[in-house]
């Protein structure tokens, strides 16, 4: 049985007054989710804040990105594996679309980075997913095999036991079009398959995320589809209510 995770991306948002009432939101609202995983993934700043923020809570840290190198050095502007693991960050998002598409990143770089995090033992939340364009075209299997493939050939089938997969339809991300039910269901048991190929036991045990435009009115839907482990939520994850709404949606369907 895989314990539903449900994790906001809060993106490039927020100030220390924001960050405070949020979590103090969260705090209050998710306390008696056990039978769940919850985190938030603040910007880089705000991670601290957060974590003393939340200390006493069930809820987890993480961060939305990392440098491809792994400790410290003459790279101005980024923030390495070593210094979210001195944080005590738990989590890290890696290859999340929007840094695929406005920063460049490519899977070799983005499997480089999961490596890293694996190394660190900071649990990589490792995003896929095809644009509208791949999916009209006929092409979303093969993009979405390629992009798991660079990391299975980096670290091998065997860590995907420590690795999130955060199935991403980027014409769902921030446009509140959301994949149907169905629609997840399927990628998400392609997803699966692809690993049961190369690894029964790892491929039952994985976490497989839903994200794009999760809501508190669809979250019970999509979290009930059988290959659905909880959601990656952005804009929903900005506001405690919602978020803690969604969270509650994974809880009732891990209780059911
Ligand atoms: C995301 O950015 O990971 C995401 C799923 O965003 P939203 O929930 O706003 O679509």
């Amino acid at each position: 049985m895989r314990k539903p995770f449900v994790a906001g991306n809060w993106k490039m948002h927020g100030s220390k007054a924001f960050v405070t009432e949020l979590n103090q939101g969260l705090k209050q609202q998710t306390n008696s989710m056990t039978e769940i995983d919850i985190a938030v993934c603040p910007p880089a700043l705000y991670i601290s804040q957060t974590i003393a923020e939340l200390e006493g809570s069930t809820v987890k840290v993480g961060a939305q990105n990392i440098a491809e190198e792994a400790s410290q050095g003459a790279f101005t502007g980024e923030i390495s594996i070593a210094m979210l693991k001195d944080m005590q960050c738990d989590y890290v998002i890696l290859g999340h679309s929007e840094r695929r598409a406005i920063y460049g990143e490519t899977d070799e770089q983005i499997a480089n980075k999961v490596a890293l995090a694996l190394e660190a033992g900071i649990t990589p939340i490792f995003c896929v997913g095809e644009t509208l364009e791949e999916r009209e075209s006929g092409t979303m299997e093969s993009v979405i095999a390629m992009q798991l493939d660079a990391v299975i050939s980096k670290v091998g089938v065997e860590e995907f036991e420590k690795i999130v997969i955060a199935y991403e339809p980027v014409w769902a991300i921030g446009t509140g079009v959301t994949a149907s039910p169905e629609q997840a269901q399927e990628v998400h048991a392609f997803i699966r398959d692809k690993l049961a190929r190369l690894n029964r036991a790892v491929a039952e045990k994985v976490i497989i995320q839903y994200g794009g435009s999760v809501k508190p009115n669809n979250a019970a839907e999509l979290f009930a589809q059988a290959d659905i482990d909880g959601g990656l939520i952005g804009g929903a994850s900005l506001n405690a209510d919602d978020f803690a709404a969604i969270c509650q949606a994974a809880q009732d369907v891990a209780s059911a």
